[in-house]
């Protein structure tokens, strides 16, 4: 069974249909409200168990009734909580979501995730030095994502770096990393603005793009390469990113190839945007291998 540690962070999605986004001052009636366990380390780790990977969540939740709900979810999806510390007097990390006039916006409280710091890490290392491979998100401190790619560079484990949200990453986390997964946008910020080509070129075969239904765009070395993606009804979206990040993680923990392993992950997240939820439509491996 492959063995995957993912540290990142854990949250509670408020989700709020409207009919209009209300002005500042203005106080106006929602339609409906739904809590959903979200957080893209979270996400991670749920997609992967359901893809049949023993999975370790790395994490902190607040000492609150979602910080509860939220262990619950980890504990309902078989991930194991071993390593998701309570942080006292802190609430949970929240994404307060506004669906509205066919749009969303999003604030997101960090709280508890801002507790992910390299000393939780520290007592997870005899974990991680076992893993098959490391997933890390940026939801979490940056000093923590650099602590990791230190640590899985001198155990010699793989370490899966989505660089979600963008921010700017230091060089030296770039080169210990085994592979980068940003979106269009990610990858801009991650390189700069500079042309994706050349970026590409610069990283064979560990950075690869992720182009929404346009696929997987990356360079083997020789040339550049597009995985395309499966065609769908797309129903949300949300959380594909994540469901790709799983899956191309347990495919290679199963000792597939690199380009192997994007297809897999292609086909696992074409399925989570049939579904409502960034959770919700996480695939199990019995989906998976049926579009196979
Ligand atoms: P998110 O932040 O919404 O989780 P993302 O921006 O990180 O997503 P995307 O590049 O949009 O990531 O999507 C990740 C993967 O999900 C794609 O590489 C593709 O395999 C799959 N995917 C996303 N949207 C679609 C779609 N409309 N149809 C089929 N596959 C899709």
């Amino acid at each position: 069974m492959a063995k995957i540690t993912v540290i990142g962070s854990s949250s509670m999605d408020l989700v709020v249909t409207a009919p209009k986004r209300p002005s500042k001052g203005e106080t106006i009636m929602g339609e409906s409200f739904k809590t959903v366990p979200g957080g893209k380390g979270a996400n991670q780790a749920v997609a992967a168990a359901r893809l049949g990977a023993k999975v370790y969540m790395v994490g902190c939740i607040g000492d609150d009734a979602f910080g509860k709900a939220i262990l619950e979810n980890f504990k309902k999806n078989q991930v194991v909580t071993t390593y998701v510390e309570p942080v006292t007097g802190v609430e949970s990390g929240t994404a307060h979501i506004t669906l509205a006039e066919g749009d969303n916006s999003i604030i997101v409280v960090k709280g508890a995730n801002d507790y992910v710091t390299p000393e939780l890490v520290e007592k997870a290392l005899d974990i991680i030095r076992e893993s098959d491979i490391v997933l890390i998100q940026q939801e979490i401190p940056e000093e923590t994502v650099e602590y990791v790619s230190e640590k899985c560079h001198e155990f010699g484990v793989r370490l899966l770096l989505n660089p979600a949200p963008a921010r700017p990453i230091r060089k030296e986390v770039i080169e210990k990393a085994a592979y980068i997964t940003p979106n269009e946008h990610e990858a801009s910020v991650l390189f700069d603005h500079k042309d994706l080509h050349d970026a590409l070129l610069e990283y064979p075969n560990k950075v690869f793009i992720t182009e929404g239904k346009n696929g997987v765009r990356f360079h083997n070395g020789k040339q550049e390469v597009v995985v395309p993606s499966y065609p769908v009804e797309a129903v949300d979206t949300t959380g594909a990113g994540d469901t790709f990040n799983a899956a191309f993680a347990v495919a290679l923990a199963e000792g597939k190839g690199f380009e192997e392993s994007i297809r897999f992950a292609n086909r696992a997240a074409s399925l989570s945007v049939t579904k409502f939820g960034a959770q919700g439509g996480m695939p199990t491996r019995e989906e998976v291998e049926e579009r196979m």
